[in-house]
């Protein structure tokens, strides 16, 4: 059995934003991937939006978390030449039904620290974007959108060069909790066992997986796990918006909004689905259902311009018709083992918040970066 200080399991910008946190703390870290690539997962399956912390319910790590990694995510874009476009986003309200939920919305934003919200009226929303139906709208000057494989390549090379090692095809298959440490056992193409002081686990759809093969967790502290898919669609023709355009938020999800990529393309999503399996398959017959969403804000929508894209699944922790869930952060304090940090459920905002969760994972294990 080989010694290590710290093992992170899975690569994506959660996992490598820990693991660069760890290495910048001193501690000697290995990240086990089980893909041949890093981010692979979700961490490029999503809208690559830099989020304000708007929708989160008060006290929620959701919320703390993603207004402290936006500013650590935007400084560290700036000092590590990741691109990133802070284009900002407009929230309407597309008929007088709404006004209330906007206005509640940008009360509720306050509450979580995002007091930059400006109110705009029907004519005001029309300067900024000539094309959107809203009758009123919010402006979120702090949005943004990042280049998501930038970001993590960018997260890869800092936690190398202060140490870390990164192993691909290294799937874990399970976790033992024993008196001198953790026995963390990979499986792949070349097996191997390891006894670490330290080990995190950020393997996204599969933590509830690696949680429930950890002998010595307790089965309490392995939580369900759901998936619920997001489809997108790209727009064909040149788009003629500047920010990001969302809807009021529905059930489940954000609702079906616009957002651009650094290329300037416009994609449309994601909407919700819960599904059974990770199954990334795109059917192109929910585009009908888009087409509707978006003309309530966009009446001029072309038919036909709506181009199938990709689909991302959330990491849920909760299910159809729950409360969603929040980020679960567990360790040594939540299940009594020392040395392992779980994380469940980080969905959205998790990209934006990866810094700010490496940190918190850090404090939890008793150190700060
Ligand atoms: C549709 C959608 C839209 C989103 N939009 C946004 C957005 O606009 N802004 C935002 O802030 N957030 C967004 N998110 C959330 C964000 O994408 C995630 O929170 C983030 O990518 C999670 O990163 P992760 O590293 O935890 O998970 P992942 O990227 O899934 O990484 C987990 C890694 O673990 C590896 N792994 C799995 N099992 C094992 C194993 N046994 N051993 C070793 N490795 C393993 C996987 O291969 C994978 O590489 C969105 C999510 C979805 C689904």
């Amino acid at each position: 059995m080989e010694r290590v200080d710290c093992v992170v399991i899975g690569a994506g910008v959660v996992g490598l934003a820990v693991a660069r946190a760890m290495a910048l703390a001193g501690r000697e870290v290995l990240v086990l991937e089980a893909e041949a690539a890093i981010g692979t997962g979700t961490s490029s399956r999503n809208s690559e939006v830099i989020h304000a912390g708007i929708y989160y319910p008060q006290g929620s790590l959701k919320a703390r978390l993603c207004v402290a990694g936006r500013d650590a995510l935007y400084a560290f874009c700036d000092s590590h030449g990741v691109p990133y476009r802070r284009c900002g986003k407009l929230i309407v309200a597309t008929d007088e039904s709404q006004l209330l939920g906007l206005l509640a919305l940008q009360e509720h934003a306050a509450a979580n620290g995002v007091d930059d919200l400006q109110r705009l009226d029907a004519n005001e929303v029309k300067a900024l974007e000539p094309q959107l139906n809203a009758v009123a709208g919010l402006l979120s000057p702090s949005t943004g959108i990042v280049d998501s494989h930038a970001l993590m390549l960018a997260l890869q090379g800092d936690a190398e060069a202060a140490g870390a090692l990164l192993a691909l095809r290294a799937p874990v298959d399970a976790i033992d909790v024993l008196d001198e440490g953790l026995r963390v056992d990979v499986g792949g193409d070349e097996p191997m066992i390891l006894l670490a002081t330290t080990v995190i686990n950020c393997a996204g759809h599969a933590a509830p997986v690696i949680a429930a093969h950890t002998r010595g967790l307790p089965a309490e502290s392995v939580p369900p796990r759901y998936f619920a898919k997001g489809s997108y669609f790209s727009l064909s023709a040149p788009t003629p918006f500047r920010h990001l355009v969302y809807p009021l938020p529905e059930p489940g999800g954000l609702g079906v909004h616009l957002t651009l990529d650094l290329g300037g393309q416009a994609r449309f999503g994601p909407d919700v689905q819960w599904v059974e399996s990770l199954d990334y398959q795109l059917d192109a017959r929910r585009a009908d259902s888009f087409y509707a969403a978006i003309r309530r804000y966009w009446p001029a929508l072309p038919d036909g311009a709506l181009q199938p894209a990709y689909t991302g699944i959330r990491p849920k922790i909760s299910g159809p018709g729950e409360l969603a869930a929040d980020f679960r952060i567990d360790g040594p304090a939540q299940h009594g083992i020392a040395g392992l940090v779980n994380l469940f459920g980080i969905e959205s905002p998790g990209l934006t918040a990866c810094l700010a969760i490496a940190d918190e994972v850090c404090q939890r294990l008793g150190r700060t970066v």
